[in-house]
């Protein structure tokens, strides 16, 4: 099954991401986290695109669809996969649309009030991905998971924060109409309960979808 995780920055794409994959066993293909790697290795799409992204702005389209269209052909996503972050805005969407057949969008829709505290306080760990809140950390600066180090990503401040929401509203919102309109959206609200809570309404619906 091929499946889009939408929402706006910090409405627990990332969080909710690595469980689907684990429990449906789908390759988790996150452009942010391509992004990020290309960004500490120095490559040329690194050097691109760390200016957009520490601005809060969308990193060019070719660029963005080029990478996604080349992760497509990747021999471990016969099985289906889970986009997370990707498409971004329609143009995206209908690139998309043309070497992929997405099978459903799980949307999560959240109160705009709750994220910017969510992501300026967002840690995250160096090695495996995972998010925490600083309130919730007791001053501890290793993940519970894997004990990698958790760092701040240098895009979680207020200003870049402020662009990367209003990015989202002009430019990512509208996807939800388009993927309504195909019939193959998923609606969920994020809230400030533990992410097992929203993860298990998620995994309801996609077991039914599945046959599981
Ligand atoms: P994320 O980790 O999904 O919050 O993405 C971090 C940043 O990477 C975004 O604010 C954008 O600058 C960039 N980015 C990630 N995905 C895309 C995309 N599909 N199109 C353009 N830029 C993206």
């Amino acid at each position: 099954m091929n499946i889009i995780l939408l929402g706006a920055p910090g409405a627990g794409k990332g969080t909710q991401a690595t469980k689907i994959s684990e429990r449906y066993g789908l390759p988790h293909i996150s452009t942010g986290d391509i992004f990020r790697a290309n960004i500490k290795n120095g490559t040329e799409i690194g050097k691109l695109a760390k200016s957009y992204i520490d601005a809060g702005k969308l990193v060019p389209d070719e660029v963005t669809c080029a990478i996604v269209k080349d992760r497509l052909t990747w021999d471990d996503v016969a099985k289906g996969y889970l986009l997370d972050g990707f498409p971004r805005n329609l143009f995206q969407a209908e690139e998309l649309d043309k070497f992929a057949k997405i099978d459903a969008v799980v949307n999560i829709n959240i109160d705009f009030a709750l994220l910017m505290d969510r992501l300026c306080g967002r840690r995250v760990c160096k090695e495996c991905g995972e998010s925490y809140h600083v309130s919730t950390l007791g001053g501890k600066t290793t993940c519970e998971r894997c004990g990698g180090e958790l760092y701040q990503r240098k895009d979680d401040n207020p200003e870049t924060v402020k662009s990367r929401l209003e990015v989202y509203e002009a430019q990512t919102a509208p996807l939800i109409e388009y993927y309504t309109k195909k019939g193959i959206i998923l609606n969920f609200t994020g809230t400030e309960a533990p992410a097992e809570v929203l993860f298990a309404e998620i995994a309801k619906v996609l077991d039914e979808k599945m046959g599981l």
